[in-house]
C-alpha cells in the first residue's frame, strides 16, 4: 500500500502551504444574495473577435444586473502559443465596448482585488499545492509515460469507444512509492495524473442556465493535471482559480461543453462546491438559406476591428448585440426608447440554445436608430475621432471649421421623426459631401416634372431673390411666390387635379433648387443647407446650374 503521504512529498518537496491556507486566503465573497460572480478568461493567443465579445457581455450583463463581480482572469498556460501584447489589445477592445471589470487583470496590465493573482502563470505555487493534496488523498498520481507510449496506446483503442488513459490502460496509476522514486531519481520526467472515481455506467447530469438539462456519461479518463513542467491544464487551472475566485457562473463558448463532466468530477475530489455553468453557442450566420458559424477565415465581421474600421459606434454594437442575446430586448428597447442600455433586465435563460443568428443589415438598421438620437456635437465628436485614424478627407474637412461641421451634422437632428441616413461613421464623407467645394459633385439630373427647361427658369427668378439671412417661412415663402411665374403652382392638391394647367408644383421648384445646391435630388431639409452653404456659396452654384441648363436647353450639353 502506497503512503500517499510520502508521495506527495517526494512529488511536491517545496510546497508548504495547505489548502485550507488559501481557501482562508480567499474567503467567501460578501455579496447580496443573488449577486452573481463572472469572469472573462482569454488566453494570450488571439485578437478579440465577436464571439469573444459577445460571450464576455453575457458575462458582463450576468454580474451587473445582479450586483454581483466581474473579473478578468488571464489563461496563459500554454506559453507556446502566447502572443505578446494579445491580452492589452483584448481589454482595450472590450473597453471600448464599455466592458471594465471591476478586478482582475486591468487593461494596462496592472491587476486589482483581493482574489489574485489573475494571471495563471503566477498562480503555479497554488495549483501545485491542490495537486499536492490530491497526490495525499489518493486522488492524484505522476505518469511516467512518454509521448510514444501514449502514441501506441492511441493505436491500439482505435476501435474502441472510449478512448483516453483509464482503467487497465493506465500504466502509471499504481506504480509503488519505490518504482515512482527510482523513476524521479533517474531523472524521468512526469505529468500528474486524476485517479479518476468516475464509472462508466453511470451518469453526470447538470443544468446548464442557457443549454438546460443536460446528461453526459461519468468521466472515467485519469487526464494530466499538471504537465511535466508543472504547469496545470486548463481542467485544472480552471477548477481552482473558479473555486478560489469564487466565481458562482461559468460563462464561456459552448466548445468546452463535452468536458463539464470532467470538471465537475474536478470539483468533487477536490471537495469543491462547483460553479453553476452557461454555455454560449457560437454567433452564426445565414448563407443560402443554412445557418453556419461565423467563421474567421470568410467573415471579415466577426473580426471586432472590422467594426472599428467601417466606423460602428460601439453603442450601436452594443445595441444589436442585446437584440440577439434576448429575444425581448427589442420590446423593452420599444417601451425604454431613452433608457440607458445597461438598465434592461438582461436574462441568461433567454438565450439561444443553438447560436444567435448575426446580421449585417440588422446591425446597420439598429446603428441608424442609434446614430440618429445622438447629438450633433457626439456624432462630430465620435466621427472625428474615427476619422482621423480611418478617413484623413474627412478629419481634413472637419478641422478646416469644426462648428460648422458639427452644424452640418445637426441639420435634422432632433427632429420629431429623426432621418436615419448614417448608419456608421464611414457614411459621412458622403452623406455631407456636397457641403463642401471640395467634395462637392455636379450632377444636374432631375426628377419629377423638372425639366431642364423649368429649370433654367425657376433658377434664374431664384438667384435674385434667395436670401441665406431669410428665416424658414420667409424662405418658402419666397418659393411659393416664385411658383406662378414659372407656370407651376404653389399648390400639390391643385396640381393634382389639374395637371395639364401646370408645368409643376412646389415641390417640382424645391427639386430644382436641391440640385443646383447639392447635386442630389434627396437631401435633408433644404433650407438648413441653404443657411449653411452661405450666400456666395449658394450664388455660384446657382450660376453654374443655370449654365448647364441653359446649354442643355441649346442641345450643346449631349
Ligand atoms: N481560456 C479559455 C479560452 O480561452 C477560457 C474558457 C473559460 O472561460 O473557462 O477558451
Amino acid at each position: 500500500m502506497t503512503d500517499y503521504k510520502e508521495l506527495a512529498q517526494l512529488l511536491f518537496p517545496d510546497i508548504d502551504k495547505s489548502t485550507d491556507y488559501y481557501e482562508n486566503l480567499y474567503p467567501t465573497r460578501n455579496l447580496k444574495e443573488g449577486a452573481r460572480v463572472t469572469r472573462f478568461a482569454p488566453s494570450p493567443t488571439g485578437f478579440l473577435h465577436l464571439g469573444n465579445l459577445f460571450a464576455c457581455s453575457v458575462a458582463y450583463k450576468t454580474a451587473k444586473t445582479t450586483d454581483g463581480v466581474f473579473y478578468v482572469r488571464v489563461e496563459d498556460t500554454d506559453q507556446k502559443r502566447k502572443v505578446e501584447g494579445a491580452v492589452e489589445v483584448m481589454l482595450q477592445g472590450l473597453k471600448t465596448y464599455g466592458i471594465t471589470a471591476d478586478e482582475g487583470v486591468m487593461p494596462d496590465g496592472s491587476q486589482k482585488g483581493d482574489y489574485g493573482p489573475y494571471i495563471q502563470s503566477q498562480r503555479k505555487e497554488i495549483y501545485q499545492t491542490y495537486a499536492k493534496w490530491l497526490v495525499k488523498q489518493g486522488l492524484a498520481y505522476p505518469c511516467f509515460c512518454s509521448a510514444d507510449d501514449l502514441e501506441a496506446l492511441r493505436q491500439q483503442q482505435e476501435n474502441d469507444d472510449i478512448k483516453g488513459y483509464y482503467g487497465k490502460y493506465a500504466k502509471c496509476r499504481d506504480l509503488s512509492y519505490e518504482q515512482v522514486k527510482a523513476n524521479i531519481d533517474a531523472g524521468m520526467s512526469w505529468t500528474l495524473r486524476l485517479r479518476s472515481p468516475g464509472d462508466v455506467s453511470k451518469k453526470c447530469y447538470f443544468d446548464d442556465m442557457i443549454k438546460g438539462k443536460i446528461e453526459m456519461p461519468e468521466n472515467v479518463i485519469d487526464v494530466v493535471l499538471l504537465k511535466t513542467d508543472g504547469i496545470p491544464t486548463y481542467h485544472f487551472a480552471h477548477v481552482i482559480d473558479d473555486h478560489l475566485m469564487r466565481t458562482t457562473h461559468v460563462i464561456r463558448g459552448d466548445e468546452w461543453i463535452a468536458s463539464v463532466a470532467l470538471h465537475i468530477q474536478l470539483f468533487k475530489v477536490l471537495g469543491f462546491k462547483p460553479v453553476k455553468y452557461a454555455h454560449v453557442a457560437p454567433l452564426m450566420k445565414e448563407e443560402n438559406g443554412n445557418k453556419r458559424k461565423l467563421s474567421k477565415r470568410k467573415d471579415p465581421e466577426l473580426a471586432v476591428t472590422y467594426y472599428e474600421q467601417e466606423g460602428f459606434p460601439a453603442e450601436s454594437v452594443n445595441e444589436y448585440m442585446l437584440t440577439i442575446m434576448n429575444s425581448n430586448f427589442e420590446d423593452w428597447r420599444r417601451t425604454n426608447k431613452d433608457a440607458d442600455i445597461n438598465s434592461f433586465p438582461f436574462n441568461l435563460k433567454k438565450m439561444s440554445v443553438s447560436g444567435a443568428l448575426f446580421d449585417l443589415v440588422k446591425l446597420t438598421d439598429v446603428s441608424k436608430n442609434v446614430i440618429c438620437t445622438m447629438t450633433a456635437q457626439e456624432v462630430f465628436d465620435k466621427s472625428y475621432e474615427w476619422a482621423k485614424e480611418y478617413n484623413k478627407q474627412l478629419a481634413a474637412l472637419y478641422e478646416k471649421d469644426k462648428a460648422y461641421a458639427t452644424s452640418v451634422l445637426n441639420i435634422d437632428r432632433g427632429n420629431k421623426k429623426p432621418r436615419k441616413d448614417i448608419a456608421k461613421w464611414s457614411d459621412i464623407m458622403d452623406y455631407i459631401s456636397y457641403m463642401y467645394d471640395e467634395t462637392f459633385e455636379k450632377n444636374y439630373e432631375l426628377t419629377g416634372n423638372a425639366t431642364p427647361q423649368l429649370a433654367a427658369d425657376v433658377l434664374e427668378l431664384y438667384k435674385d431673390i434667395v436670401d441665406v439671412n431669410d428665416d424658414k417661412d420667409t424662405w418658402f415663402a419666397k418659393i411659393k411666390e416664385l411658383c406662378p411665374q414659372v407656370g407651376c403652382t404653389p399648390n400639390v392638391k391643385e396640381y393634382k387635379q389639374n395637371p395639364d394647367a401646370y408645368r409643376g408644383h412646389v415641390g417640382d421648384v424645391s427639386t430644382v433648387i436641391r440640385v443646383a445646391l447639392t447635386g442630389r435630388t434627396n437631401t435633408p431639409d433644404l433650407f438648413a443647407i441653404t443657411a449653411l452653404l452661405g450666400a456666395d456659396r449658394v450664388r455660384e452654384r446657382i450660376e453654374n446650374a443655370i449654365a448647364y441648363y441653359k446649354e442643355e436647353n441649346n442641345g450643346s450639353n449631349q
